[in-house]
């Protein structure tokens, strides 16, 4: 399927669960990483995942980006049910994620790097994501031409040519932010976007998201800077021991106490 097939993105749709998760759950071992969570995240919009460490957010991007599988639950895009599907088939379906710690990638440029397409789930090709079948000639061009197009949007142009080795955690976590954006997702999954950036780069990467934002493009993201994520997304999700605990406005969640405690409790161990 190519990214126009897939494409209804009518502002009508605004406000409908694009990303609906349903009593999702994962063992490792004994430990219940999640367990029964239950959330959706609404087309247009930006929402927070947050939570104590050990929590189960990053798991429960693995469920939804098919990096694990999980043992029940649901997932569905735009109500199309997408549980087990492989990572490059969850790229396909619109949905891409990014990795709390990026890879670097060893002897490559950041531009080599985005043509490889979003960590782990570029699939068979990325090109099959990005246009119609045809020569590969012309699939190439238009690859190169929209790795150019975002390496200029997120300003890190003129580091094309470095290894990515090269480069700071905050610019590492443009090109990760850039790399995703090769898929054409319809919702970007970002896992700790600023842990680790200066407040500078900080500042920038949350209008990057908002004009992403306003582009089309649906957030879901985790991040512990709570200044950040709080002047970010709306609604935010806390999750806690694998659950969802509360969920609501930014002004709702701070002021909870079952969330305050989550936090002082470090997980409720
Ligand atoms: P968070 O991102 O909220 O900090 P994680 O999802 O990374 O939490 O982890 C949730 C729990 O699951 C933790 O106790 C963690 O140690 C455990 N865990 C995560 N991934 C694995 C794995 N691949 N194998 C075993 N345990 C894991
Ligand atoms: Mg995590």
């Amino acid at each position: 399927m190519t990214v126009s097939e897939r494409g209804d993105r009518s502002e009508s749709e605004r406000g409908e669960p694009l990303v609906a998760i349903d009593g999702l759950r994962k063992e490792f071992g004994g430990l219940v990483a999640v367990d029964d969570a239950t959330f959706s995240v609404e087309r247009g919009s930006i929402t927070g995942l947050i939570g104590p460490n050990g929590a189960g957010k990053s798991t429960l991007f693995d469920l939804v980006s098919g990096f694990h599988t999980p043992d029940a639950g649901r997932v569905e895009l735009s109500g199309r049910d997408v549980t087990g599907f492989a990572p490059h088939e969850v790229a396909h379906e619109g949905l891409v994620r990014t990795f709390q710690t990026p890879r670097r990638l060893e002897g490559m440029t950041v531009r080599e790097n985005m043509l490889i397409g979003p960590s782990g789930q570029t699939g068979e090709s990325v090109l099959s994501l990005l246009t119609s079948p045809g020569t590969v000639e012309e699939e190439e061009r238009a690859n190169l031409r929209r790795a150019e197009e975002m390496l200029e949007r997120f300003e890190i142009a003129h580091l094309a040519r470095q290894p990515a080795t090269d480069l700071s955690g905050g610019q590492l976590k443009l090109l990760e932010l850039a790399r995703a954006m090769m898929a054409d997702p319809d919702v970007l999954l970002l896992d700790e976007p600023v842990a680790g950036v200066n407040p500078v780069l900080d500042a920038k990467l949350a209008s990057y998201i908002r004009d992403l934002n306003d582009s089309g493009i649906t957030f879901l993201i985790i991040e512990h800077d709570m200044e950040f994520i709080m002047g970010l997304a709306d609604p935010i999700v806390v999750l806690d021991r694998g659950t969802v605990l509360v969920e609501g406005t930014p002004e709702t969640v701070r002021g909870d106490d079952r969330v305050i405690e989550a936090y002082l409790g470090g997980g409720g161990g």
